[in-house]
Parts: C-alpha cells; sequence; structure tokens
C-alpha cells in the first residue's frame, strides 16, 4: 500500500530525513517511534505531500504522492491534484486541529460535502454511523470546546474516516492527552486496526505498539534505525540505539 524509498528532506542545511526506505502493506499497522527531532513527523507529512520530499520516491495504492510521471520526468501536481490526492489519506493530528465554529457533525461531514460532492444527507448518515463507532453517538451536536481531548481527538478520527482513506496516518494522536483519556483513543485506534484499516501510527505508546502493530520502526537522526515484528524491536532490538531509546521510555 505505502512505498517510500530513499526519501530525503532537508530543512537549510539540516538533512532531516537521510534515505528513508519503508513498506507498509495493506490492512498492516506501522508503529515508528524514535527521539524528539528524529525525524517521524517529517517523514509522516511527506507521505500525503504536506512536506516536498527533496529526492526518492513515495507511493500510496501504485500512486506516486505529489507527482505523475511522464515519460522519464516527474511533475509536481497542481495544487488541486494534491487536495484530491490528500482526501485518500486521512491525517490525525497531535492536537486534533478540529473546526471550533463547527459542531461535531459538521466537523465531520464537512470534507465529504465540500471535497467529495456527497449528497449531505449522506454524508450525515455516515456521519452519525461513525460518531457510534468511536462511542461519541450522543455528541452530534456539541462543539469541540465543550469535548474532553480523548472526545476531540475520537471526532478527529471519525472526521479522517469519513472520506474512507486507503491509509490513516497518526501523528502522536495521545500525546496531548491527559493519561485517563489516553486508553480511550488508543482503543478505537486498535479497533481500526483489528478491521484491516492500513495505518502508520507516530507513537511512543509502547503497548500500543507491541498489542496493534505488525511492524515496528525506530527511526534516529533521519534513518531507520532497525524494523521488524513488535516481538523483535522491542523485546530484543539488535542495535544499541533501540536499546538505549527503549530502556528509556519503557
Ligand atoms: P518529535 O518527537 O519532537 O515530534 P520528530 O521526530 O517528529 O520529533 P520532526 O518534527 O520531524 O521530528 O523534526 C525533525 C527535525 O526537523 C527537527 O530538528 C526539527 O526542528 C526540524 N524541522 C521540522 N520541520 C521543520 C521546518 N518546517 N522548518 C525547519 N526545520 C524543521
Ligand atoms: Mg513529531
Amino acid at each position: 500500500m505505502v512505498e517510500i524509498r530513499s526519501v530525503r528532506k532537508s530543512f537549510g542545511s539540516h538533512e532531516v530525513l537521510r534515505g528513508i526506505d519503508l513498506e507498509v502493506r495493506t490492512g498492516e499497522v506501522t508503529v515508528v517511534l524514535g527521539p524528539s527531532g528524529s525525524g517521524k513527523s517529517t517523514l509522516l507529512r511527506t507521505v500525503n505531500h504536506l512536506e516536498k520530499v527533496d529526492s526518492g520516491r513515495i507511493t500510496v495504492d501504485g500512486k506516486l504522492v505529489g507527482y505523475r510521471r511522464s515519460g522519464d520526468k516527474l511533475y509536481e501536481l497542481r495544487e488541486r491534484e494534491v487536495l484530491r490526492q490528500r482526501t485518500q489519506i486521512g491525517f490525525v493530528f497531535q492536537n486534533f486541529h478540529l473546526f471550533p465554529h463547527l459542531t461535531v457533525l459538521e466537523n465531520i461531514t464537512e470534507a465529504p460535502v465540500s471535497a467529495l460532492k456527497r449528497p449531505r444527507a449522506e454524508a450525515v448518515a455516515a456521519a452519525h454511523t461513525l460518531l457510534e463507532r468511536v462511542g461519541l453517538a450522543e455528541k452530534a451536536g456539541a462543539y469541540p470546546g465543550h469535548l474532553s481531548g480523548g472526545q476531540q481527538q475520537r471526532v478527529a478520527i471519525a472526521r479522517a474516516l469519513a472520506l474512507e482513506p486507503k491509509l490513516l496516518l497518526f501523528d502522536e494522536p495521545t500525546s496531548a492527552l491527559d493519561p485517563e483519556l489516553v486508553g480511550e483513543v488508543l482503543d478505537v485506534i486498535k479497533d481500526l486496526a483489528r478491521q484491516g484499516t492500513t495505518m502508520i501510527v507516530v507513537t511512543h505508546e509502547i503497548g500500543f505498539a507491541r498489542e496493534a502493530a505488525d511492524t515496528v520502526v525506530f527511526m534516529d537522526e533521519g534513518v531507520v534505525v532497525e524494523q521488524g515484528p513488535p516481538a523483535e524491536v522491542l523485546d530484543r532490538p539488535r542495535q544499541e540505539r533501540t536499546r538505549a531509546f527503549l530502556s528509556k521510555v519503557l
């Protein structure tokens, strides 16, 4: 589903991604771990072209992200095409990013109606189903400001799902939450994993990684240091840098 090949990205003279190779198969969950500044968010953002790569390429479901090929040349997609491509790749942020002036229901139906031109009644019905799925059926009319962080994040997940994306990206979805609210959000993500949703999840929740990940990737200083099944990377890491990191977060 996702192929990341030799991806490099610099900000000024600082090379943040230094040749990343990564593959995510359909229906699988990849958890990305790594110290602050190792390039996790930047990598995630390149997957839906919120950041442009300097070199290398990314494909999602066989389609180049952000570019089209013509002969042996690559041309950058136009803004409209990038936006359309992005509707197929859901992104859930650390700080929810809900529209504060829209109700929960309106937050969820906004993109399907305006970007995908779905009939409103259809989008509303789908939104109610999604709200049930994330355990918030009774909050359709509430404004985000009146919800807990955990509830807001579950709305953000429902909003991402409303576009029926092929792939979901999560950037530290629980790190802004009070500890007692982390579980309810992770439960929703675990549920999605069980249903075969293809996901890349940046998180420091090792328990979640152990339970839900098919593959754990450890990044440091812009490279993938180690990757494999959770039981290998988390319990029998081969690299010293992985061991040092895990000893701090476990
Ligand atoms: P954290 O765990 O703190 O979220 P991270 O692994 O997600 O860290 P990134 O956010 O990808 O790390 O950042 C990697 C490096 O790139 C950092 O040194 C950061 O300061 C730098 N960086 C990220 N975005 C930009 C930007 N838009 N302009 C300049 N530098 C940036
Ligand atoms: Mg980050």
